[in-house]
């Protein structure tokens, strides 16, 4: 039984680059996050090896007790997280979570609206070559052009004119908040389901810095990895009524075997964020996003033709609009990745370049507040991006990375995790 360096050397040596890059590097990608060792220890434990087809107490196999203890006491605390009445917490991931949702709750034919991918949406509300777009007729709404924002007016037309069986409210790429309310009365007006995707914000909303769409909507979706930190994967959450048709459309519906030792890692991130850490966590992550916004939306960045969508932002991400500067999606992000900042390019709505190239930046920070970034750091983080927008291709790459890692050695990150 040899080590995995003994083993197999060459898949040894990505575990090591890939710790080594996360460590010197920022990562702030928006949907990423460093989950604590306690869920590496349970994602990398024996209960990898155990089939548990069913539910806890309701099994197709025998040798069920330890993970029917480790599923119970995850869904009980994401019920209790999110005051939901039902929770499963099977999905392997938040598309199949929606996967799961759509089929639960309308036959295929029937009609979804959703926010317009190119504006912010996910695949999974309707995108053409996605399951959603295939398997159900699709409306869209989208953001005002001239405020990108979701303006409830324009959703409560297009429900009214395109009367879909489930209205979706949740975005991938969206910094402000939506009104879950306005999304319940829409729905009850047209007589459709609501479904809220939050995988984004469900941090957010589980330390109380954000609205809850639980108590508006018919069911929630979200993944566990996003704001909340925790490992790959997914969950619903739904009213009692929906409890039977949802565990059944994700088993056997939609999956075989659960993933034990995901579930038991979730279970330890709600946990997790159940405590007054975490929502210090997350309030430096509304921080740190305000901070960046801040400085981004300086006359000397103005000046070189950028600005940040909706002129601020509400939650743990900030768009960056690129559309009047001379770089474009794909030029910003090499350029902070020279710099040892990891961020992704992202489409703004009624992008002219293509979608390969865009014209926007989507700017997370979630993962550096797990690391420890309060004001002080995300201040000089803000100050190191609005520097490489200014100078572009002029930028003194070298200065700027030698500030990344002043930042990155002042915050050691998974410091007693060995190399393998
Ligand atoms: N829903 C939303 C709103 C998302 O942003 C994402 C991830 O990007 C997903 C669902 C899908 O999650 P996963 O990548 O785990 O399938």
């Amino acid at each position: 039984d040899q080590n995995i360096s003994q083993l197999d050397p060459e898949i040894a040596a990505v575990l090591d680059g890939e710790l080594a890059r996360q460590q010197g590097t920022l990562e702030m990608i928006a949907s990423e996050n460093f989950v604590p060792r306690a869920v590496l220890q349970a994602q990398g434990s024996v209960l990898t090896n155990k089939y548990a087809e069913g539910y806890p107490g309701r099994r197709y196999y025998g040798g069920c007790e330890q993970v029917d203890i480790a599923e119970t006491i995850a869904i009980n605390r994401a019920k209790e997280l999110f005051g939901a009445e039902h929770a499963n917490v099977q999905p392997h991931s938040g598309a199949t979570a929606n996967a799961a949702v759509l089929h639960a709750l309308i036959n295929a034919g029937d009609k979804i609206l959703g926010l317009e991918l190119a504006h912010g949406g996910h695949l999974t509300h309707g995108m053409k070559i996605n399951f959603s777009g295939k398997l159900y007729q699709v409306g869209a709404y989208g953001v005002d052009p001239e405020t990108f924002l979701v303006d409830m007016n324009v959703v409560r037309e297009k429900a009214l004119e395109q009367r879909p069986d489930v209205i979706i409210g949740g975005w991938s790429a969206y910094p402000r908040q939506l009104d879950f309310a306005a999304f319940r009365s829409i729905a009850d007006e047209v007589g459709a389901k609501l479904w809220v995707d939050m995988a984004h914000f469900a941090g957010l909303v589980a330390a109380g810095l954000h609205p809850s769409p639980v108590p508006h909507s018919d069911v929630v979706s979200s993944t566990v990895h996003k704001t909340i930190g925790g490992p790959r994967s997914g969950f619903i959450l739904s009213r009692e009524e929906y409890a039977k048709k949802i565990d059944s459309a994700v088993f056997p519906g939609q999956q075989g075997g659960p993933l034990m030792h995901v579930i038991a890692a979730k279970a330890v991130a709600f946990k997790v964020a159940a405590t007054e850490e975490f929502k210090d966590r997350q309030q430096r992550t509304l921080d740190g996003a305000r901070l960046i916004a801040e400085r981004l939306s300086a006359p000397d960045v103005a000046a070189a033709g950028v600005s940040v969508l909706t002129g601020g932002t509400d939650v743990h991400l900030v768009l960056v609009d690129l559309r009047h500067s001379d770089l474009d999606g794909q030029q910003a992000e090499d350029l902070l990745h020279t710099a040892g900042i990891t961020v992704n390019r992202n489409a703004v709505p009624f992008d002219p370049r293509p979608p390969r190239v865009t014209s926007g930046l989507r700017i997370g920070t979630p993962a550096l507040a797990t690391r420890g970034f309060g004001d002080v750091e995300f201040t000089e983080v803000a100050d190191i991006i609005a520097t490489a927008l200014i100078n572009g291709a002029a930028t003194d790459v070298a200065a700027l990375k030698a500030r990344v890692l002043k930042l990155t050695d002042g915050f050691p990150l998974y410091p007693d995790l060995q190399q393998y």
